[in-house]
C-alpha cells in the first residue's frame, strides 16, 4: 500500500522545457505586434527585457506572483505610444495578451509524461502547483487532474508555502500522504520538503544537489517515475 495519496506536480521545467516554449511565444507575439501596428518596435535586449519587469515589480510587487498583469504591463510599456485612443489601446493590450497566453500554451511535453500522468491519474488524486501561468486546461491533459493552483490562485510564490497548504485544504490530504514532484531545488524540492511533503526532484540535466547532504530522490527520465516511485514510497 502506498503512503502517497496525492501527488502534486510543478509544470514548466517539469512537464516541458519553458526556455524555447518562451523564446517562441516572445518572437511570434512581437512579430503579431508589429504586423498590428504596422511598425517595426525597438525591443531591446533579453537585459532590458528583464530591467523592464524588475521596474514594473519594484512600482507594483503584487506583478511577482500575477505574471498575466505584468505580461500586459510589458506589452503596453512597448507599444502605448502607438496610440492616441484609450480604448483602443486597453483593447490591442487584451488581445496582444490573448496572443501571447495561446502561443506560451504550446508546448512539447517531455517525453511520456502524459503517459506517466494517465496512469497514475487512475491510482493517485493528482494537483498541480505552478509559480506560471499555463493552465492545464489549456493542453488536453486538464481532466487528468483533481486541482490546478497558481501563484495567482494564491497571491504568492513556491518556494512560500501557500501553494501547499491550499493542495492540502482542496484534498483533504496530509502533508506525509503527499509527494511533490518539480524540476526547482528550492520552489520545489525545499518548499515541499520544509513542510514535511515528500519530494521527488525532476532533474533533467544530471546535475549535482548542492543544497545539503540530503539530496532528494530525482529522476531524469518520466519513464523512470513510476519504479522509482513504487520503490520509494510502495505501490
Ligand atoms: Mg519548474
Amino acid at each position: 500500500m502506498s503512503r502517497i495519496q496525492l501527488i502534486t506536480f510543478d509544470l514548466d521545467d517539469t512537464f516541458w522545457d519553458i526556455r524555447s516554449t518562451i523564446i517562441n511565444a516572445e518572437k511570434n507575439s512581437r512579430k503579431w505586434t508589429e504586423d498590428r501596428i504596422g511598425k517595426k518596435i525597438k525591443w531591446g535586449t533579453f537585459e532590458d527585457f528583464m530591467e523592464i519587469r524588475s521596474e514594473l515589480i519594484k512600482e507594483d510587487p503584487s506583478l511577482e506572483y500575477d505574471l498575466g498583469m505584468l505580461r500586459k504591463k510589458t506589452i503596453a510599456y512597448h507599444t502605448n505610444k502607438y496610440f492616441k485612443n484609450k480604448n483602443n489601446f486597453d483593447d490591442f493590450v487584451e488581445e496582444a495578451y490573448k496572443f501571447f497566453l495561446k502561443e506560451r500554451h504550446k508546448v512539447t511535453f517531455y517525453e511520456g509524461v502524459v503517459k506517466v500522468l494517465e496512469k497514475l491519474s487512475s491510482q493517485y488524486k493528482l494537483g498541480v502547483l505552478t509559480n506560471g501561468n499555463a493552465d492545464v486546461n489549456k493542453l488536453n491533459i486538464g481532466h487528468l487532474f483533481n486541482f490546478s493552483i497558481s501563484s495567482m490562485d494564491v497571491k504568492s510564490n513556491k518556494p512560500n508555502k501557500h501553494h501547499f497548504l491550499r493542495a492540502r485544504e482542496l484534498s483533504q490530504i496530509n502533508f506525509e500522504n503527499t509527494l511533490h514532484v518539480g524540476d526547482h531545488p528550492v520552489n520545489d524540492v525545499l518548499g515541499a520538503r520544509d513542510l514535511g511533503i515528500n519530494t521527488m526532484w525532476f532533474n533533467l540535466n544530471g546535475v549535482e544537489w548542492e543544497l545539503d547532504d540530503n539530496p532528494p530522490i530525482q529522476f531524469k527520465q518520466w519513464s523512470e517515475f513510476i519504479d522509482l516511485m513504487e520503490k520509494n514510497y510502495g505501490s
